[in-house]
């Protein structure tokens, strides 16, 4: 007998919600035309949208770094969230992307050109990082491509445009590793493909300045304040290769994979090789926090 599965991807395309296979924005639209657009990424925990506030905030802002206003109130977005997950499946906790692009006009770089922001939120299961690279961690690349410039696509706006992304994780790719950490034009390690860096030294966990051009995480701030609450030193640091051979610990963070320790970066061994104790109690301290936060 044929049973047949419930497609769990589902997307909400400026408010009607499809399955993921037959959702589609017009071919004018600039975000496709051009990457002209702003976008997060959001999980839950306890099927609550994490952090929804910090999030929205973000995009306004990115929103605002491309001359683009969100025409929806943070009300409407997040029901518009509810029940695309709703629409897709009961149980288990969610990812959600969520796209704001200038809308559907002429092919023009004329802002004037378009007038309505095409918004879509796409919902799926989150995957959880395995747990076997929890345990044992992951090797990344450093990899040849710079990090954008801050004075041209400046990585601060989480912008739809991710070509530089896209190349620096094609090389991590080729060499079969985890994610690809950039330098900025300076040889200042900043951030990897989809996720902020830290090592560890001393105890003490050390993360690039936003000044190095890079994202200001949504993770990497709550790492700075989980810090805090469990008695750990963890601030912002300008951060060169030879700074690697003298970690005694590194570790990426980001939205959908919390918090991943790293125990190779290209030929370099961090540490001991195996996951450190700070990384353990930061990732502890933080899954305790978005527990609490979203159990009330
Ligand atoms: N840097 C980049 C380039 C990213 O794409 C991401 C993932 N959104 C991050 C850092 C981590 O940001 P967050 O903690 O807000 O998910």
């Amino acid at each position: 007998m044929m049973t047949t599965v419930k497609p769990c991807e589902f997307v909400n395309v400026n408010g009607t919600i499809t399955e993921g296979a037959k959702a589609s924005v017009s071919v004018f639209d600039r975000g496709f035309l051009f990457g002209e657009g702003v976008y997060e990424t959001i999980r839950t925990y306890n099927r609550r949208p994490f952090l929804f506030d910090r999030h929205m905030a973000r995009l306004r802002t990115s929103a605002a770094r491309i001359d683009l206003t969100c025409p929806l109130s943070n009300e409407v977005i997040q029901a518009r969230i509810d029940a695309t997950i709703e629409a897709g499946f009961s149980v288990g906790d969610a990812y959600i992307r969520m796209l704001l692009t200038r809308g559907v006009g002429d092919i023009s770089y004329d802002p004037k050109a378009c007038s309505i922001p095409s918004f879509v939120i796409i919902a799926k299961p989150h995957s959880p990082v395995p747990l076997t690279l929890q345990t044992d961690g992951v090797m990344i690349s450093l990899v040849s491509v710079v990090r954008n410039h801050p004075g041209s696509v400046d990585p601060a706006i989480k912008s739809n445009n991710l070509l530089n992304n896209a190349l620096a994780m094609q090389q991590a790719f080729k060499e079969g590793t985890y994610e690809a950490l950039m330098r900025n034009y300076r040889g200042d390690l900043t951030e990897c493909s989809q996720s902020n860096f830290f090592i560890v030294r001393d105890g003490a966990a050390l993360t690039p300045p936003l000044a190095a051009g890079l994202l200001e995480g949504v993770t990497r701030n709550f790492v700075f304040e989980i810090g805090t609450e469990i008695g750990l030193s963890v601030r912002e640091a300008t951060l060169r290769d030879g700074d690697l051979r003298t970690a005694d610990e590194a570790f990426l963070t980001s939205t959908t994979r919390e918090i991943v320790p790293i125990v190779r970066v290209g030929q370099v061994t961090i540490g001991a090789g195996s996951p450190g104790p700070v990384t353990q109690r930061l990732l502890a301290g933080l899954r305790r926090k978005a527990d609490a936060l979203t159990s009330a």
